[in-house]
């Protein structure tokens, strides 16, 4: 029987489902919305779990987006960084996928709205993510790509290869060099990485390519409107980034806020910095899907969540990744980074399901070890090949 109802007007259907109150012998059906990190580890862990599972998405591939920047700066492809979400799930026998968009949440109803049917859940897990911020400028996207999917990533590569080849051509020198100049905005990890990045490129992979530009002019300018590069992490963390990004050759101005963004460059404050290619690593804001939840969100759109990352009012759901704001000591704290990852948490909810759901004779003692994801890019040389040659750790523990 198919899982998906098609229907004319959600709002004046009734949904099909019903709660396993009233229909005890009927496995729970759980819903997971976004197959990356987050969502994708809730499903694998759910594996063996007497439920119904179901994983939508937008995209048919979960992608790995620490290695984005390298897709972006052409050192690796993007099937090295993507894999289709059924094929890595394909073993896992409880578990259905379904390539669809989800435009809202009903939780009154139980259901999830498609773009065209919805779909009941008894267990609701929203794993959509995050997505750019502009600060209200979102005139500035069309000039300056973010970085989030193949996408972007294509389009920075293209734009950064394209420079140097117009630089090449260029015979006035001061526009040959707003050709050469590249300026990313925001020094956080994306723009920390990326800067670097594109250091190496213009200054080790490029030389010798061309006739009448020396790649290693390029400047390649980071601009962060705080203090300090990598602001969430610690004062020496920030001064050990800032000296080796100064190695390999970056121009890093803190305390530089950006006013305006165009085809001709960058504003700071009054000042302008001509350039052709200007990337936006500044700021990220939470999934739209977050407000049809209509429960408290934080400043950054993301759904406050208890410590056992379900929505507080909503016993049936929960939120996990870049969506969810845990509240840790008031609500005025969010976990870091890593730690808001499904895998990370002391209670993620393959847990709750677990109690819920496990008949006691099925050991499941795997599901109570915390799941511990690193990625270490110790052995990256500046040209890796494939994503082999970098090292990913995924180890129970
Ligand atoms: C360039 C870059 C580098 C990074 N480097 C690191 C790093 O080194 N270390 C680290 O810990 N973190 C890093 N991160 C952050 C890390 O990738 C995120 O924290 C993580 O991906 C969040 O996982 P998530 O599951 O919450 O969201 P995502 O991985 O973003 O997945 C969200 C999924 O939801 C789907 N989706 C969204 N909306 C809908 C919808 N309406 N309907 C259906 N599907 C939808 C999307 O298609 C996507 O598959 C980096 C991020 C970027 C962009």
């Amino acid at each position: 029987m198919p899982i998906l109802r098609r229907i004319a007007n959600p709002a004046l259907e009734q949904p099909k489902f019903m709660p396993p109150a009233t229909d005890p012998g009927a496995r729970p059906r759980v819903v997971i919305v976004g197959g990356g990190f987050g969502g994708l580890y809730a499903a694998r862990r759910m594996r063996n779990l007497p439920v119904n599972l179901v994983l939508v998405d937008r995209r048919n591939h979960h992608l790995f987006q620490p290695l984005l920047y390298q897709v972006a700066t052409a050192e690796l492809n993007p099937s090295d960084i993507a894999a289709p979400i059924r094929h890595i799930l394909r073993r896992q026998l409880n578990t259905e996928v379904l390539l669809e968009r989800v435009m809202a949440v009903d939780t009154a109803s139980n259901r999830i709205i498609l773009r065209d049917g919805d779909l009941s859940y008894d267990f609701l897990i929203l794993a959509t993510g995050a997505t750019h911020s502009y600060f209200g400028h979102n005139e500035w996207v069309n000039f300056a790509p973010g970085l989030k999917s193949i996408e972007d990533a294509l389009q920075i590569r293209s734009r950064v290869l394209l420079a140097f080849e117009k630089a090449e051509h260029e015979a006035d020198p001061s526009r040959r060099q707003t050709w050469l100049t590249f300026v990313i905005v925001g020094a956080g990890p994306t723009g920390v990485e990326l800067a670097g990045a594109l250091a190496e490129i213009s200054r080790l992979t490029l030389t010798g390519d061309f006739r009448r530009i020396n790649p290693a002019s390029a400047r390649v300018v980071l601009l962060e409107g705080t203090d300090r590069v990598l602001p969430t992490y610690t004062r020496e963390l920030s001064e050990a980034a800032k000296r080796q990004l100064a190695q390999l050759g970056v121009e890093v101005h803190t305390g530089a806020m950006v006013t305006n963004i165009d085809s001709e460059g960058v504003t700071v404050g009054t000042k302008h910095l001509p350039a052709r290619t200007v990337l936006w690593a500044a700021g990220v804001q939470a999934s739209p899907l977050a407000k049809s939840l209509h429960v408290p969100l934080d400043r950054a759109g993301r759904v406050l969540v208890d410590p056992d990352l379900r929505v507080p009012g909503l016993s049936n759901v929960y939120v996990v990744g870049d969506l969810a704001a845990v509240r840790t000591d008031g609500w005025s704290a969010t976990w870091p980074l890593s730690e808001r990852m499904a895998l990370t948490s002391p209670v993620s909810p393959p847990r709750q399901f677990r109690r819920e759901f496990t008949p006691p004779t099925t050991s499941l003692a795997r599901f109570g070890a915390k799941l511990r994801f690193r990625f270490d890019t110790a052995t990256r040389d500046p040209w890796p090949r494939s994503a082999e040659r970098l090292r990913l750790h995924i180890w129970a523990g």
